[in-house]
């Protein structure tokens, strides 16, 4: 007879080697071969019914760290975590939002937006910060870094002031929403504006993290993965456990997309759900070197230079590509890209409904129109876009266009009266 040795609930694996490290390894990287570590979990406990009941039971809960649309799954994220250790805000929650105006330009007949720009930063990073930093902690830690396109760092900074460490951004000079800086600076971390694109602040700040002491939060760190599964948790529970049958989400530096499959995939694994929806990751024309590799079969890596209006996927050598194209093969899902005209056209859209979201969210939006067009997504299917980002992370963009006299349907002009009845009478004409 033979035994399986007893595993730990949850430990790291490269998926180079194939090197085990424990979860409470400090370093983020495999210490044999410098490859990138995954969580692997053991089989939960319960059984998927029986999680779905608790994690439905904690809904009702305002104590503790119920809260937390993140923690609230945490068998399935951090088992390893002692309640008392966990910073959270508390993050998640956000609402699966349906508009009809939204639902018939896309061309379908279910479409849910998952709006994570309702997040305590503003964007779906903060899923993924509250359990990194939570892990920073745990691991004796002393300092967070990250490179960013803004809102890592938003969200690094902020946990970092709730955590008390200090915080070092490496951002590319020039090209960070106004809001996402803004948001960086109040909260405390310091800035380096490299003269340089993303992909460079992120090797640069990979290369300098023994040199600097600093944990690095950036999607490269697992746990970073593991916090941001939730949204398929959440969004799920939120259908009643029907998945849908397609997720749509802009793709950058991949590690959503990674995180959004192996959430599915523990989903289906834990029997929370019977089947995988199909995932459709878009990216923005001038940024798409996993769109070209997806159309070659993913035979060789691809960089490009990359260029787009929407600065949160403007990323030309995504740091995930081998997790992604295992995410992509999971869900029989598909990638595509959309030109910035396309992304401007449908943040237009999402804004009008009331909702909003920065340019890379709308990217959702307009692969899940284009999908919707090229009859792929077929009309009685449902939909479920994540808007990643909040509208206010890009004020620019708006303003721009209010400058440039370039009014997409539906918004008005600032028209500028004299302090006078008449004039203001005059004025509005609803
Ligand atoms: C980070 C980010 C993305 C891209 O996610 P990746 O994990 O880099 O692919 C998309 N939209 C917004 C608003 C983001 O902040
Ligand atoms: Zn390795």
């Amino acid at each position: 007879m033979s035994f399986e040795p007893i595993r730990p609930a949850l430990w790291l694996a490269c998926r180079s080697c194939g090197n085990e490290v424990p979860e409470d390894s400090l370093g983020i990287r495999c210490p044999s071969c410098r490859g990138l570590l995954d969580a692997v979990h053991r089989r939960p406990d319960l059984p998927g019914p029986l999680l779905r009941n608790l994690f439905q039971t904690r809904c009702d809960i305002q104590s503790g760290e119920e809260p937390s649309g993140v923690w609230r799954y945490r068998e399935l994220i951090l088992p390893t975590c002692p309640e008392e250790a966990i910073l959270s805000f508390p993050e998640g929650n956000t609402p699966l939002a349906r508009r009809e105006a939204l639902t018939d330009w896309v061309g379908v007949e279910r479409l849910g937006c998952k709006v994570e720009g309702m997040n305590p930063t503003g964007s779906f990073k903060d899923r993924g910060m509250t359990v990194a930093v939570t892990q920073a902690r745990r691991v004796g830690a002393t300092a967070l870094a990250c490179a960013s396109t803004g809102n890592t760092s938003a969200s690094m900074a902020a946990y970092a002031a709730l955590a008390g460490f200090p915080a070092l951004v490496l951002i590319p000079a020039g090209q960070v929403a106004m809001g996402k800086l803004a948001q960086t600076l109040a909260y405390g971390a310091r800035v380096l504006s490299v003269r340089s694109d993303f992909d460079t602040c992120l090797t640069l700040l990979d290369e300098a993290v023994d040199q600097l002491g600093v944990y690095m939060v950036n999607s490269l760190n697992p746990y970073r993965i593991e916090g941001q599964k939730s949204v398929v948790f959440e969004l799920l529970q939120q259908l009643g456990w029907h998945p849908p049958d397609w997720i749509v989400l802009p793709a950058g530096n991949l590690g959503n997309l990674t995180a959004v499959a192996k959430g599915l995939l523990e989903a289906l694994g834990a029997g929370m759900i019977d089947r995988l929806p199909r995932i459709a990751a878009v990216q923005a024309e001038g940024a798409a070197p996993f769109a070209a590799g997806f159309h070659e079969g993913f035979t060789r890596r691809h960089h490009v230079k990359a260029d787009t209006i929407a600065t949160a996927i403007r990323i030309g050598n995504p740091a995930s590509w081998d997790r992604a194209v295992d995410a992509i093969h999971a869900t029989e899902g598909l990638v595509l890209t959309v030109s910035d005209e396309q992304i401007l056209e449908a943040k237009a859209q999402v804004d009008r409904t009331g909702i909003g979201c920065e340019p890379a969210s709308a990217a959702a939006i307009a692969g899940a129109r284009a999908l919707a067009t090229a009859g792929v997504i077929e009309p009685g299917h449902e939909v479920v876009a994540l808007l990643t980002g909040h509208l206010l992370k890009d004020p620019g963009i708006i303003l721009d266009r209010y400058d440039a006299n370039d009014l997409p349907a539906g918004w008005y002009p600032i028209r500028e009266v004299d302090p006078t009845l008449d004039a203001v009478g005059a004025a509005w004409e609803p």
